[in-house]
């Protein structure tokens, strides 16, 4: 394949993967193969494969850690870049943080409390990176990514670093200028407030406790499926709906948590897109509410 020669010319055999299959790489562990994953690990490579493949009008698409993803059965065809886990470092000045967009937010909530730094706790459990929650405007228990960020850096298509504020980048509920830019995040600025070690650490453990208590987190899943509409909560327009428990071969509408659908087994993409829709259709058949998908869909079903 001679676009995977030249991505390996740029980045060396290790950083390319050909025919990687996706359901490694997504917490849904669903998903083909995508035709070349690439996993680099500066910006200046990161700026040289983006440009090789622009050039050569290959397909791609921007990923984290895959926790808000789910690729077709059929797989990907061009090229994955993924940011997790190479670029990822932290640096702490302060009471700032700059971070690397392929840092996982659960090892940016440790480097928080290692250092007293109050303000992270609400996003502690979220299983994605640093890039991926700029883009998603990532949020739990009232807090969101946009309360504490100060400026990203971004790499543009045309192979240009900008640094936005964040009063550019129009972050609202699970929405950022991101995606609709092709930007790719490469790291950012977050500001937080110096606090009290003990207080940070019992407010981290009460917020994953009750993660552990209301979400079905031994099942594969990309979190809450569906965006909250106004007004209302999916998971309780779901469950009035009868769908809890609602199955399509291993995918299924969690009993624990409607909000969220899970891979019980030996789920396809297909199955879990399935039960998406059908809790699509009845929701708004019964309540004419249409349920918006939160979590992103890529590739062939
Ligand atoms: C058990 C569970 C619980 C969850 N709880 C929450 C929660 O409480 N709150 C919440 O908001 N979400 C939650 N999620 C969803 C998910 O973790 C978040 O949306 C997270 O921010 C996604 O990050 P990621 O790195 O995994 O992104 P991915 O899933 O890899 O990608 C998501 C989107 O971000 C884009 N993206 C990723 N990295 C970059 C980058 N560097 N530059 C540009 N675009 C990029 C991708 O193109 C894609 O559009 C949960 C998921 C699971 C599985």
């Amino acid at each position: 394949m001679t676009e995977a020669k030249g991505l390996i010319d740029i980045l060396g055999e290790d950083k390319v993967l050909i025919d990687e299959p996706m359901k490694n790489h997504t917490s849904f562990r669903v998903g083909g193969n995508a035709d070349i994953m690439i996993q680099p690990s500066t910006v200046e490579e990161l700026k040289e494969a983006l440009s090789y493949i622009v050039k050569n009008n290959i397909p791609y698409y921007i990923m984290g850690n895959g926790s808000n993803l789910i690729v077709g059965d059929k797989g990907f065809r061009g090229v994955i870049i993924k940011l997790f886990s190479r670029m990822c470092h932290i640096e702490v000045s302060g009471e700032f943080m700059d971070i690397k967009a392929g840092a996982l937010m659960t090892v940016i909530a440790t480097k928080a409390l290692e250092n007293s730094l109050q303000g992270f706790e609400f996003a502690s459990g979220i299983p994605g990176t640093f890039g991926g929650a700029v883009c998603m405007n990532a949020g739990a228990y009232g807090g969101e990514i946009k309360d504490i960020l100060v400026s990203v850096n971004v790499l543009t298509k045309e192979g240009e670093i900008k640094t936005i504020d964040v009063k550019d980048l129009d972050l609202s509920y699970r929405h950022s200028i991101i995606p609709e830019n092709d930007y790719i995040v490469l790291s950012g600025r977050i500001k937080l407030k110096k606090g009290d070690y003990e207080s940070i650490k019992n407010e981290m453990s009460r917020l994953s406790a009750q993660r552990r208590e209301k979400q079905p987190l031994n099942y594969p899943s990309a979190g809450s499926t569906f965006k909250r509409p106004e007004g209302y909560f999916a998971g309780k327009l779901i469950t009035d709906a009868g769908l809890k428990g609602y199955n399509c071969n291993g995918a299924e509408v969690s009993e624990k948590h409607a909000g969220f659908v899970i891979n019980k087994g030996d789920a396809t993409a297909k199955d879990i897109l399935n039960v998406i829709k059908h809790c699509q259709d009845t929701v708004y058949e019964k309540f004419g509410v249409r349920l918006e998908t939160e979590v992103k869909m890529i590739g062939e079903f």
